[in-house]
């Protein structure tokens, strides 16, 4: 099973389907990472307050991939961000992690209440010029938050990681960011479960006339779109099929009907009120 490379704009190239372990049990984490590992996976997101770094590290640890087989991925918790403070934040979450080094860096929300994602964004700038992560994103980044970032800094991020499943598709801010050579990574790629997407008839559709689930055509519509994407399951059958999509391919009318289902439904916090 071969996952497609996206190459990012700093020329590094990140597996287009990982696994999530946001709300993951730390207790469990260790063992459903090594799962996700054992089944072929190679790229996980995980964040500083998802607290189940030390899980995944583990879970690393224990497996024997060479390093640079691995993506890793984590985020900066929005407490910790800051010119002084983002340094040790990385600094803890690499040791938590048992790694020398992240793959992807992200601001988890912008948090433009705080209006200090610009200094941490030059924080970030430094880590990556340190090695400690090898490329920097941002998340829950909305259109005037990057083009903050591209007026008063020198670096623009490799990745957007923002809510997207069908029923919140977000083309626009997908395009603006894609036309400045930002990759899109969807969270809550599935729409965390929070509506009844896989009863869709272009769903269900589509699946019944592939022989596959709904899930794998929804996690099929994100990869066809050049998407990037990890979506989290707890349930070893469910990792593995979540990963077994590279069997069939949507035709461009069942990518269109799923499309339709788009009605700026957001299930998660909006970026520009979010205080947590
Ligand atoms: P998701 O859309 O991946 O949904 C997960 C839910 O879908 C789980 O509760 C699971 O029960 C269900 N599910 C998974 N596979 C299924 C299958 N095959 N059939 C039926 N149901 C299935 O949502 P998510 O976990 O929130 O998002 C994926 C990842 O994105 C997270 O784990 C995390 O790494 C990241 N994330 C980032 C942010 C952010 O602010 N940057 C926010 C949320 C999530």
């Amino acid at each position: 099973m071969t996952v497609p490379q996206i190459t990012l704009n700093d020329g590094r190239t990140i597996q287009q389907l990982g696994f999530g372990v946001f709300k993951v049990d730390p207790a469990e984490t260790e063992r459903i990472v090594s799962e996700a590992l054992e089944i072929g996976y190679r790229h996980l997101d995980t964040a500083a307050v998802y607290g189940n770094e030390e899980g995944v590290g583990r879970a690393i640890a224990a497996s024997g991939i060479p390093r640079d087989e691995l993506f890793v991925t984590t985020k900066l918790w929005n407490t910790e961000q800051g010119a002084d403070t983002t340094p040790p934040a990385l600094a803890a979450s690499l040791d938590r992690l048992g790694l020398d080094h992240v793959d992807l860096y992200l601001i988890h929300w912008p948090r433009p209440d705080l209006d200090r994602y610009v200094q941490t964004w030059q924080a970030f700038e430094q880590l990556r010029a340190e090695g400690l992560t090898r490329s920097i994103g941002v998340s829950n980044f909305h259109r005037p938050h990057l083009q903050r970032l591209f007026d008063e800094t020198g670096t623009v991020p490799a990745v957007n990681q923002i809510e997207l499943h069908p029923a919140f598709a977000q083309r626009e801010l997908r395009a603006f960011g894609e036309s400045h050579g930002i990759r899109t990574e969807a969270w809550g790629p599935l729409g965390q479960g929070k509506y009844d997407l896989f009863g869709e008839a272009a769903v269900a559709g589509a699946a019944a006339a592939h022989g596959v689930t709904p899930a794998q055509v929804v996690i099929r519509w994100h990869l066809q779109q050049g998407i990037i994407l990890f979506p989290k399951s707890a349930s070893r059958e469910r990792i593995a099929a979540n990963f077994d999509v590279f069997g069939f391919e949507l035709s461009d009318a069942e990518i269109a009907a799923i499309d339709a289902l788009d009605r700026g439904l957001r299930v998660g916090a909006d970026p520009e009120a979010a205080v947590f």
